[in-house]
């Protein structure tokens, strides 16, 4: 079996919430996640929001340090087997507000050299990189290259950052509602713009949204999380077509439908997920859950196999091969 590119290992990250001693209390952002990226893949990752995907893109960045668990890169532990300074290069992040991501005193083409200069790029040679990457993400080096980033529509600056990202040559984007801030028509052509982008380089994208419609016009496979633990992970195609985990099956009922007849006007999903400092025992989303039954307050559910490569961390798929 080919390596994977990527993987997380049983990442876990809690924050403090205040508190001392036994009193000390913890938000349980992310819990024991483990997944792996193939060469060339998209990975959609959703969830609501507070579920842990943006802090779980951050551990696989090295942003953030887990409490326990390890990322490879192609098959190399990060930290102890790559040095970080060559993993960043490898593995970039888009981020969702395109504004912050900029310095506000750089001219566009000197934040996308900035990369390749501190890596050992010479100045010239860094300089000609921007402008190329500035006219592959659509935005004319001439017209654009000198402006600052106030200068700029939302739009531009995410394909400025694209290009930033692109200028280190890496084999991964993390890119963390990447597209979210964006108009309709500009969010579809940013989207066109990373699908051209990985056809042509070969990327590996792990891309997350809250928008079920465009997860699953992009990804490949789709990994759905819930207070901190992955829920079900599998082929987009199944996994949309055929859920096998009711949080999973309540969020693409909740889905906006863009066939106008099939929009649905109920809520599916009853109030807010429970507080991630004290989340509750057993499946944690056995509090609304409407198929919660005997097990689900009291036993963590194992995550079964319920097709190939698709798996559903929940107690009505206990027939299916468990497989953690
Ligand atoms: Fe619902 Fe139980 Fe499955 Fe959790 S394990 S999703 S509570 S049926």
């Amino acid at each position: 079996m080919n390596t994977p590119i990527l993987s997380a290992h049983n990442l876990v990250k809690h924050f403090s919430a205040g508190g001392f001693g036994a009193k000390r209390k913890v938000v349980r952002a992310v819990d024991d996640v483990s997944f792996e990226l193939a060469r060339g893949e998209t990975l959609g990752v959703v969830g609501e929001s507070g579920c842990g995907k943006s802090t779980t893109a951050r551990l696989l960045v090295q942003l953030l340090t887990p409490n326990s668990g390890s990322v490879r890169f192609d098959g190399k532990v990060v930290g102890p087997e790559l040095p970080l300074k060559a993993f960043r290069r490898q593995v970039q992040m888009v981020f969702q507000d395109s504004f912050a991501s900029l310095n506000p005193r750089m001219t566009m083409i000197d934040s996308i050299a900035f990369g390749p200069t501190v890596h050992g790029a010479s100045a010239a040679e860094a300089r000609r990189k921007a402008q190329d990457l500035l006219d592959r993400v659509g935005l004319d080096p001439a017209r654009f290259g000198g402006r600052y980033a106030h200068e700029l529509s939302g739009g531009q600056r995410q394909r400025v950052n694209i290009a930033r990202a692109l200028a280190f040559d890496p084999q991964v984007i993390v890119l963390d509602e990447a597209v979210s801030a964006l108009d309709k028509s500009v969010e579809a052509q940013v989207l066109n713009l990373l699908m051209d982008l990985r056809r042509e380089r070969g990327l590996t994208y792990v891309f997350i949204s809250h928008d079920l419609n465009v997860v699953r016009h992009i990804s490949d496979r789709v990994m759905v999380m819930y207070l901190g633990e992955v829920a079900e992970i599998g082929p987009a195609s199944s996994l949309y077509t055929a859920p096998r985990h009711p949080y999973t099956k309540a969020l693409l009922a909740a889905m906006p439908s863009l066939d106008p007849d099939r929009r649905t006007h109920e809520a599916p999903l009853a109030g807010d997920p429970p507080n991630p400092i004290d989340p509750p025992s057993g499946c944690r989303f056995h509090t609304r859950c409407a198929q919660a039954f005997g097990p689900c307050a009291t036993q963590v559910p194992s995550q079964f196999a319920v097709a190939k490569g698709h798996l559903a961390a929940c107690h009505l798929n206990r027939s299916e091969e468990t497989v953690a």
